[in-house]
Order: structure tokens, then sequence, then C-alpha cells
């Protein structure tokens, strides 16, 4: 039968399928052939004589990601707080990059925004600009944004991440009402086997809406990315491509780029090109060896 991960424990797979969620084992054949199952995974599973289950196939996936690892995400939301802990925007950035490279269209959501100023909102907004990027304000403790957020995510397989502390369970919580949720039921169950913060998760928002729960992370590394590529992976970036004077332009001390002038003009904002540098120098610093 065919069915999705839904959870990975120290090689365990609970896999949902249409018979309810089976334990299984992978066969033998990954570990050889290198191939990992992923939470999100649709998978081909048979139940053995003794109930459990075994996964015999992985099939294709629409997208992988790393970290966190997951497979067939649609959708990234990444979540941070607009003050308590103040964001950091640098490590959205290296997010937003690794979004990039695995080619899931990320939004940033905000959220407690009943602890900013309309000073500090507009300031977040700026430090975006010219990105492209979706950004909301939402106030999951207010349930401002909440709702919109929820219709946004409808026929998406979103993958929620962030920092700790920045309201990622009462979000998780909020959209698949896991806050009103009967005691006893099979949901709860589940949720309350959860290791809250070390596994990812597929969760459900509807019929045809899931969420990936995450661990927090507070760093994120730039695995496989040149130096000369990384402004691919910036939108604002990568459409300035042939327009500056010199070919592999790094966009930093060249004359005659379009990218610093487009900085200048204010069609990209200060906080990502500045980003942008540090992390063409971090790179080029760690691939001298
Ligand atoms: P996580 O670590 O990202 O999962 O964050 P939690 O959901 O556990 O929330 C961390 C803290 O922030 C908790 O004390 C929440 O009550 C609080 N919190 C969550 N959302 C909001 C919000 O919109 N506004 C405010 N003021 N606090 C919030
Ligand atoms: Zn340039």
């Amino acid at each position: 039968m065919q069915g999705r991960i839904i959870k990975g424990i120290g090689g365990l797979y609970f896999v949902d399928t249409y018979e309810g969620i089976l334990e299984c084992k992978p066969k033998g054949i990954f570990r050889k052939s290198g191939i990992k199952p992923l939470v999100g995974d649709n998978v081909t599973a048979e139940r053995l004589a003794d109930g459990s289950g075994l996964i015999s196939e992985v099939l294709d996936r629409k997208s992988v990601l790393i970290r966190p690892e997951v497979a067939n995400a649609t959708l990234a939301v990444l979540v941070f707080a607009v003050n308590a802990p103040k964001p950091n925007l640098n490590l959205a950035d290296r997010f937003l990059i690794n979004m990039e490279m695995a080619g899931v269209p990320a939004i940033l959501v905000f959220n407690k925004s009943d602890l900013a100023s309309e000073e500090e909102i507009e300031n977040i907004k700026n430090g975006f600009s010219g990105s492209g990027y979706e950004i909301r304000f939402i106030s999951a403790k207010m349930r401002s944004g909440t709702d919109d957020l929820k219709e946004r995510l409808k026929g998406e397989i979103t993958v929620l991440a962030g920092p700790s502390g920045v309201g990622k369970s009462t979000i998780v919580n909020f959209l698949t009402g896991a806050d009103r949720m009967e005691t006893g039921s099979l949901s709860e169950k589940i949720m309350r086997g959860k290791n809250t913060t070390r596994h990812s998760e597929l969760l459900g928002i509807d019929e045809d809406s899931y969420i990936f729960d995450t661990p927090g992370f507070t760093s994120f590394d730039l695995f496989g990315i040149e130096a000369g590529e990384l402004g691919l992976f910036y939108p604002e970036i990568k459409e300035c491509l042939g327009k500056c004077r010199f070919t592999g332009c790094s966009h930093i001390n060249e004359p005659d780029c379009a990218v610093k002038e487009k900085l200048r003009s204010g069609g990209m904002s200060k906080n990502r090109y500045d980003n942008y540098v540090m992390l063409y120098n971090e790179i080029k610093s760690r691939r001298k060896y």
C-alpha cells in the first residue's frame, strides 16, 4: 500500500496509510543505495505478518531539504518574532538562500506583532525591500493575521522553520487545531508522543494542507555554494545578471556594477546587500585551505 511518512525516530518510520498509521523499518536496499527515507516521503509499504511494516519504495520527490530534513515541501515559511527574541536577518538570508537552492518558494512570517511598534515593523519591511519575498506580520497570541496565514497555506505542504521562542508551536497548534483537540483522539496521542523539538513531523491542517513542524535552529550553514554563485540565490541580484561591466562580477569592488547601482537607487535593501557581502566573504575564507 501507499502512504506518507509523517514521523521518523531512530530508524523507525511512521507511515500514514488508508489503513491507519503503520510503524515501518526501511528495506535493507535503502542503506546500500544511499537513499534515506525522509519525513514527507510518499512510500510504498507492506504490512508484515507480525503487524510491523516495511518500506519497500520511496516515490519521486517534489523537493528535498537538508535542513530541516524533509521531503516534498511545496512552501517554506520562515518564522521570526518582531521582538523577543529580536529577529536575526542574517539568519533569515541564510535560510532563504537554502530554499532558493532547493527550489522551494519561501515566505517570511514575523510573529508577536503585538510587541512591536509601527516603526519596528517598517524597519523589518525595509530590510527586505526589493527582494520580492512575501512578508506577513501576525500575532499568534492575539490571533491577528492567523486566519489569513491559514488561508495562504491551503493546498500546500508547508515547512515551518525558525529559531526557538518565536512562536512556532503556538502557530502550529493554531493551524492544526491542536489547541482545541479532544482528549484521547488519535491526533492527540500522536501529538503527545511528540518529541517537541528534536524531530521533524508532518501534521495535517485540513484534507489537502499539511505542515512540517521542525526543530528550532540557531545557525544555518551554506553547504555546497561557491562564492561566485551566491548572487543566483538572491532574486534581486539574480535579476542583474549580465548587466554588470565584468562577467563574474562579485558585486563588491568592481566598477559599473548593476547590483551596486540597484543598491544606490533603493532597488535593493542595504540589509540584504550587507548580508550578501558578509556571506560572500565567509564562503571565500572557508574555501581557502
Ligand atoms: P517556539 O519555540 O518557536 O515553538 O515558540 P512557542 O510557540 O513555544 O512560543 C514562545 C513564547 O512566545 C511563548 O511564551 C508564547 O506564549 C509566546 N508567544 C507566541 N506567540 C506570541 C505572540 O503572538 N505574541 C506574544 N506576545 N507572545 C507570543
Ligand atoms: Zn556586479
